[in-house]
């Protein structure tokens, strides 16, 4: 049975309680996890804060080599990781393997970052009187992560938090927090204080809402739904916390005349049904010039059809089951309200019921046409394996249709124009643009949403200065 990390230490919920984490692809069970309430929350809050003076103690330089430990710790099991991964998740074993290494690249960035970040020197109008701006660590951070990527998201905040000289307690998902208590526990080798690192399970209502409420915690990173978001957002308002918040998209693709389209289709086609659709920055909607409409969708379509959904477990897979029934049963009724609504399906969009689908929860991707402006599937996000493409005159209205959208997380534009791509980025509404190029998230870059996307960035230097606290002190030498 799985336990919490707390404190340096493998610990059971206080209520003793435990839930299943139920496999995607077959319905099994993949093992216990500890049903953590209010309480654990608080211990791991105070362990937690316990670490924090050994933390302003360390060097930067010490933390870098933290980090860099912790990933050649993880590198170590990260096969056997993965495969927790895919059977807590659902999605293919490669794509595991992949999260695993992208969680690892992004800690290895902030390794590198540790020591290098800087406050500054200011000459000030009084005599003999100088300012130095330090950065210090704002203290207790509490990391909130969904069950798409756990692994990654985890990393975007537990990098940064501790190169900055912070601690921090994750919360992963309900349904996925099997491999992040192993990784916690692991990361917690590398050397860092006792409590500088914690990972509790349970429902986000309660374990999520007490590190959001608790005055302990004085930054909250947290990646998952809009509305979750929203509801956090306020509570860090009212309680004036640092909140950064990552939350859902519904990412445009735009293919001009001139664009590379088999290269636009290749990749609208991996952006969109990587990881079963379930991604923030998936491909949501993607609008096409009406000279290349047809040529683009017959390249799509006939690249579509190749994914054949199957044991994740399996090296050759490509696409396994949806996360949860939930999830399956919500893109399911987005494409049959679609469909209702005068939209084709050039491919699949339904459920997969046969005998070789009888338990898990399956979906045949689908590629839908004429879908009205007014569908859920273009109005809400859209978090599966369906993709809706419309036919556009010219970059005008493609920009006007995508911004037509309460979110605005990412978006991408194929063209050989320079100035088309640069039209669109400067018009596009949204956090990251990418010209030519797949919708990933690249450790480098900021990160994050306008609109109803969120609030903050993570990935980058940029990152880093939302777990640091400002500090102007005035130096008067006269
Ligand atoms: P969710 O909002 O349901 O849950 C996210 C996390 O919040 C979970 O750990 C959950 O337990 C916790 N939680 C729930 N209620 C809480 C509360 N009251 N207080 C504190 N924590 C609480 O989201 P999800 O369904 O797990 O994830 C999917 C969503 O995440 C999608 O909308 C997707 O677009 C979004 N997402 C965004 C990004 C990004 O970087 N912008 C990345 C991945 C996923």
């Amino acid at each position: 049975m799985a336990q919490m990390w707390i404190a340096g230490e493998w610990q059971d919920s206080a209520s003793g309680e435990t839930y299943d984490i139920i496999n995607p692809a077959n319905g099994e069970k993949v093992d216990n996890a500890p049903k953590g309430n209010a309480d654990d929350a608080r211990r791991a809050i105070a362990a937690a804060e316990a670490a924090l003076g050994a933390m302003a103690a360390s060097s930067a330089e010490q933390r870098g080599l933290w980090l860099e430990k912790m990933v050649e710790l993880v590198r170590e099991r990260k096969q056997e990781l993965a495969e927790t991964l895919t059977k807590e998740q659902g999605k293919p074993i490669g794509e595991a393997n992949t999260e695993m290494e992208h969680f690892l690249h992004g800690l290895h960035f902030y390794a590198g970052l540790a020591s290098k970040y800087r406050g500054s020197y200011v000459p000030l109008p009084a005599k003999d009187t100088y300012g130095i701006v330090m950065k210090q660590p704002i203290g207790v951070c509490a990391g909130i992560v969904p069950w798409n990527f756990p692994i990654t998201l985890m990393g975007t905040k537990i990098g940064p938090a501790i190169a900055a000289g912070n601690s921090i307690v994750v919360k992963p998902a309900s349904s996925t927090p099997l491999t992040a208590l192993k990784v916690c526990a692991l990361l917690s080798e590398a050397g860092v204080p006792k409590g500088a690192i914690n990972c509790i399970s349970g429902p986000g209502g309660v374990v999520g809402e007490e590190l959001v409420q608790n005055p302990k915690v004085r930054r909250v990173a947290f990646t998952g739904e809009s509305a979750t978001g929203r509801h956090i957002g306020e509570v860090c308002g009212r309680m004036l916390k640092r909140v950064t918040l990552e939350l859902g998209g519904s990412d445009p693709m735009i293919v001009c005349d001139d664009a590379n389209v088999e290269e636009a289709a290749k990749w609208g086609t991996i952006g969109r049904y990587y990881n079963n659709g379930q991604a923030c920055l998936a491909v949501k909607r993607v609008f096409v010039f009406d000279s290349v409409y047809e040529e683009f969708l017959d390249k799509l379509a006939a690249r579509v059809k190749r994914y054949k959904p199957a044991d994740p477990l399996n090296p050759k897979t490509w696409m396994g089951p949806m996360h949860s029934r939930a999830q399956r049963d919500e893109i399911g009724e987005q494409v049959e309200d679609a469909l209702a609504r005068g939209a084709k399906a050039v491919v699949g969009g339904q459920k997969l019921e046969g005998a070789e689908y009888a338990r898990g929860n399956w979906f045949a991707p689908a590629l839908l046409t004429d879908v009205p402006d007014d569908a859920r599937i273009v109005k809400e996000e859209s978090f599966g394996p369906a993709l809706p493409v419309f036919r556009v005159r010219d970059l005008d209205e493609a920009l006007e249709k995508a911004n037509a959208s309460d979110y605005g997380l990412g978006s991408s534009i194929w063209t050989r124009n320079l100035g088309n791509a640069y039209k669109a980025a400067e018009r596009i509404e949204a956090g990251n643009v990418w010209v030519n190029s797949l919708h990933y998230g690249y450790d480098e870059m900021p990160f994050g949403g306008v609109k109803a996307s969120g609030i903050g960035r993570e990935h980058g230097p940029e990152a880093l200065d939302y777990y640091l606290e400002p500090k102007g002190v005035v130096l008067n030498v006269g």
